[in-house]
């Protein structure tokens, strides 16, 4: 068995991850220091309520968010120095992504507290493990800006990325946010959108971005609930997504075979799509 990092009753901030949906996604770990530590500090003290209450677990709670003054940090902090241990979840999924604690756990390991995650549900990597999206790279963008203006802005920034693009988004600009994307990306980059993941309308659609704007426009029930939006890369040009490996494979059997016959044993070989390595070979040439 795997030697437990730290036993909940020591003094720590603990960053505990709660469920985005089924509550069959609490992992006991995290029931267990919920259990245990002094006070827990919640995003929406009735939300929370209910879930502690779910679970039977009668730990006082206290509100916490992040725009407020750093008094409440403080005052956390204090009891944290003072031996206490303190428990930090947020309504849903795991604090601080997209979510109230950057300010609390900073001033935490300033101060010396030992912060301990307890990892559990998180709607991006829900959302990225089912999407049959890239994977490997990705860039987690959380929400756009409300106004079109600026979300147009935000998107010209990331026209260039390769890496899978993550978004949440909420159900009522689903719409003007994929329409936006199209323009921006181009309305046949790849998209995947996943919705009300781990509940009972769980629904992960994937396509290009003008076939899911169709999709979510003819179907209102798409525009509801909670969503993760992801978008693949742009694709890299010939060469530029090569690493050394793949330059150094090719250029081997380039030495001995036809491009396409390169391309296709070096794409076999090191997972790198086949045209990347066709059109790099055919770079090279004199
Ligand atoms: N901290 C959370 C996490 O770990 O994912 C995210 C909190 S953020 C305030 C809420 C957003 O996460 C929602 O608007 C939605 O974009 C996404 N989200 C949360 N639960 C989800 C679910 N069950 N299905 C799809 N997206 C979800």
């Amino acid at each position: 068995m795997t030697e437990t990092v730290s036993a909940p009753n020591q003094s720590a901030l603990y960053v505990v991850a709660t469920p985005i949906g089924n509550l069959g996604d609490m992992v006991p770990r995290a029931i267990e220091t919920l259990q245990t530590v002094d006070v827990i500090a919640a995003e929406d003290t009735r939300h929370s309520a209910r879930l502690l209450s779910h679970f039977g677990i009668q730990t006082p709670l206290l509100a916490y968010h992040d725009h407020s003054d750093g008094r409440q940090v403080q005052a956390l902090v204090a009891r944290l120095l003072s031996g206490e241990s303190v428990a930090l979840i947020s309504d849903a999924g795991t604090p601080l992504v997209s979510d109230p604690g950057y300010r609390l756990v900073r001033r935490a390991r300033e101060a010396g507290v030992r912060v301990v995650p307890v990892p559990g549900a998180c709607a991006l990597v829900a959302a990225l493990s089912a999407s049959g999206l890239p994977s490997d790279r990705f860039s987690f963008e959380g929400f756009l800006p409300p106004k079109s203006g600026q979300r147009q802005n935000r998107l010209q920034t990331l026209v260039a990325e390769t890496r899978t693009l993550i978004f949440y988004e909420a159900p009522h600009r689903i719409e003007e946010c994929l329409a936006d994307m199209a323009l921006a990306f181009g309305a046949e980059r790849e998209a995947v959108l996943a919705r009300e993941l781990t509940k009972t309308f769980e629904t992960i659609v994937g396509g290009s971005l003008q076939s899911l704007c169709e999709f979510v426009a003819a179907d209102p029930n798409q525009r509801r609930g909670e969503m993760v939006l992801m978008v693949r890369g742009r694709e890299a040009d010939a060469g530029e997504g090569l690493d050394e490996d793949a330059r150094r494979i090719m250029t081997i059997l380039l030495a001995e075979l036809s491009v396409k016959q390169a391309s296709q044993l070096a794409a076999e070989i090191t997972g790198v799509r086949k045209k990347l390595l066709y059109q790099w070979a055919l770079e090279q040439q004199p």
